[in-house]
């Protein structure tokens, strides 16, 4: 990931490796804006090489016990910590056999070594348009906790993500897990992406249905075409309300080009990408439905 900048040496900081949760929040308490988090460092030491930020103090939260764990409950869902890695998600069984979504989000990140390191948390956190984490998240209506010293909160990932390289986060709160619902039984769920072989997507989506002959709940999701990831909302009530699916298939994809902002930048311009949200949503739903 490179924005152009001359840069290849990293500034000066002073490293801190806390072992326990309350000793990295400790450590933030005291530098706050000073202070950055790093997880796996994939997105924020390329950031620092670029001069892009120059954090005084970048406190490692990757070996604390508590943050590396993933947990699954039925009925209560996932608890990912924010030191797990996506390759530990990409060989998780129940990930692959009940988010599938999400599953294929990471499966199509990056490269395996990219993901032995980058964290999924580190990905939300990081809140570039293109990534794509984000995307089955908000598709699967999952929260992000953030903790203080002496506070906790729960987040939509649609809510904490605000815009580019923005999210709602104070200096001295750590975004420790991310909690994913257990999708219904009868729900079925895909992600999609299209890029030209860089690793910045010009479109990608998540589609969430529950309820396969007679939707109950939808969820189409979009990422790396506006500035943060977007809903469809009237799509989706499309395909809620719909009595023949495959004309609603049609419909709602003309309807998800239509609603949302989409950005025009030197990846793609604002058409093509609206294009390609039609034809992404298109094969999204044909494949959830099975219609050919
Ligand atoms: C060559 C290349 C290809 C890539 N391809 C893709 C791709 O296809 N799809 C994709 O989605 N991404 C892609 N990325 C981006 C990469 O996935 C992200 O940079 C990575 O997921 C960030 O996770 P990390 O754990 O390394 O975060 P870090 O680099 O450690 O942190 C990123 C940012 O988040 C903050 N942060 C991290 N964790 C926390 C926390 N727990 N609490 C508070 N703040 C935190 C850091 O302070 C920093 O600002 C690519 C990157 C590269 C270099």
């Amino acid at each position: 990931m490179s924005f152009g900048a001359p840069y290849f040496t990293l500034p000066e900081f002073t490293y801190h490796k806390p072992k326990t949760l309350k000793e990295a929040l400790e450590l933030l308490d005291t530098y706050r804006d000073e202070a950055k988090v790093m997880a796996g460092g994939v997105g924020l030491v390329a950031f620092m090489k670029e001069r892009l930020i120059s954090p005084s103090h970048v406190i490692d939260i990757k070996e604390i016990p508590e943050l590396k764990r993933v947990e699954y409950r039925e009925g209560a869902g996932l608890k990912i910590g924010a030191a797990v890695t996506l390759s530990e998600l990409e060989n998780n069984e129940i990930i692959k056999k009940k988010y599938t979504a999400l599953y294929q989000a990471i499966k199509k990140a990056a490269d395996p070594i990219i993901r032995n390191r980058a964290t999924l948390v580190g990905n939300i956190c990081e809140a570039l348009p293109w990534v794509d984490g984000p995307i089955p998240l908000i598709a699967y209506n999952a929260k992000v906790e953030v903790m203080s010293l002496n506070d906790v909160r729960l987040i939509p990932v649609s809510d904490f993500i605000k815009g580019p390289v923005e999210i709602d986060l104070a200096p001295n709160e750590i975004a420790t897990f991310i909690h994913v619902p257990d999708p219904p039984p009868e729900s079925k769920s895909t992600f999609l992406k299209f890029n030209t072989g860089s690793e910045f997507a010009l479109a990608t989506m998540a589609a969430h249905v529950v309820g396969s002959v007679k939707p109950k709940e939808v969820y189409l999701v979009y990422g790396a075409v506006s500035t943060k990831p977007v809903r469809a909302s009237e799509a989706e009530r499309i395909i809620l309300t719909s009595e023949n699916i495959k004309e609603a298939i049609v419909e709602a994809a003309t309807k998800a080009s239509q609603e949302i902002d989409v950005v025009s930048d030197v990846l793609a311009s604002e058409d093509y990408r609206r294009h390609l949200i039609k034809v992404l949503t298109i094969n999204a739903l044909k494949s959830i439905f099975e219609v050919s």
